[in-house]
């Protein structure tokens, strides 16, 4: 039977050790008797779980005391409005640097909730000779003018990544939902980080928010008491019930990684396959990339054939070859292998020997 790699943006694929031991323990967690589906939240054994999670992510990601891990609901989406509703209270405003599709669609939630006025948009991406490039502009002003200033380090639909450090004189707010954890970051840089979890993380319904005790003392919106991080931090993210299997996933997924040699390590990988993947596209005149060199994603790899015709050929002979879900986003199109911590150098390997085969086939 052919290998089955899941190239999927997101919901991604989970690494395989996780998924077999979730099989395993599916009906009897833990020695209970039942899945971890069907406990109490407040059980102790449910609470150990949670400690284990957020100890476990502290130490991969060395997150500093003085911030707080949230396991909210929601994805992405619900915290582009959670990161507004919390911390922009009393006319509050805020900065948004925009380099893609999502954190273009995070500034339409903010305009959505606190109006055009309280936020400024400031694009830092440009094409230079149909290529993309991101310039960090160096921010300047006075602490009071914005609450904060929101970025998305890893722009998922258009492969575009940024790796160098924001200086700011506003607190910074990164949604780093399809980087997170693949490559080591300074948490101190950020005042909050936030992340969907179906990418790096775990399956889709919870999101991880690092925020920094000071931020939680901004003035708020009126809000969902669910939805409030105050809340959130001062009821251990159970103030009420939390996607419990999601959480569990997780917390496996932290325990795997920590495993393989945590953060430093996976990134030597996640280094490895992307640069086997943008050089099979390099050297191949058939497949194009129009992201500058140093804004490369790691986590998602866009390419386009030179002939648009034979994308859906591309595909349908990719998925009879076990590489599945290459397929762009339905807004740029053309083609997105998505290559999380969970996919493994061969499934990048097996997709660079189909390219080059199929490349020379059609060239
Ligand atoms: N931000 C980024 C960077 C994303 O990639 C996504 C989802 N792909 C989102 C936000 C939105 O996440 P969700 O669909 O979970 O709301």
């Amino acid at each position: 039977m052919t290998t089955t790699y899941n190239f999927c943006a997101g919901p991604a694929m989970l690494p395989a050790d996780v998924m077999l031991k979730a099989q395993k323990e599916l009906i009897n967690w833990n020695g209970l008797g039942t899945s971890v589906m069907e406990v109490s939240h407040r059980s102790k054994e449910f609470i150990a779980l949670a400690e284990q999670a957020e100890a476990d992510l502290r130490q991969l990601m060395h997150i500093p005391d003085n911030y707080k891990v949230l396991f909210m609901h929601g994805g992405g989406r619900a915290q582009f409005s959670n990161i507004v509703n919390n911390f922009l209270g009393d006319n509050g405003r805020a900065l948004y640097l925009t380099s893609g599709q999502w954190s273009r669609a995070a500034v339409k939630e903010a305009k959505l909730l606190v109006g055009e006025e309280a936020i400024d948009e400031l694009t830092i991406v440009n094409q230079d000779d149909g290529v993309k490039v991101v310039t960090l502009p160096k921010l300047i002003g006075d602490k009071n003018d914005y609450r904060f200033v929101h970025y998305c380090p890893n722009e998922t639909v258009d492969g575009i990544e940024i790796f160098e450090n924001l200086t700011s004189p506003w607190p910074v707010i990164a949604d780093m939902s399809s980087t997170i954890m693949s490559r080591e970051i300074d948490v101190s840089q950020f005042a909050v980080i936030y992340a969907g979890a179906q990418k790096n993380i775990g399956p889709s319904g919870l999101s991880l928010v690092i925020v920094h005790e000071d931020m939680l003392s901004l003035p708020s919106l009126a809000q969902s008491s669910v939805m409030d991080y105050r809340v959130a931090a001062a009821n251990g993210s159970m103030f009420n019930t939390p996607p419990t299997f999601a959480w569990y996933l997780a917390a496996e997924v932290f325990k795997w990684l920590t495993a393989l040699g945590g953060v430093k390590a996976i990134a030597q990988i996640n280094c490895q396959k992307a640069q086997l993947l943008y050089q099979c596209i390099d050297e191949n005149d058939f497949y194009v990339n129009t992201v500058a060199v140093s804004n490369r994603s790691k986590m998602n790899v866009t390419f386009q054939l030179n002939d648009d015709a034979l994308n859906s050929k591309f595909l349908a002979q990719a998925q009879a070859n076990g590489l599945v879900a290459l397929k762009g986003h339905r807004v740029v199109g053309g083609m997105r292998a998505s290559i999380y911590n969970a996919m493994p150098l061969s499934g990048v390997e097996a997709l660079v020997t189909f390219m080059n085969a199929f490349a020379k086939q059609h060239s």
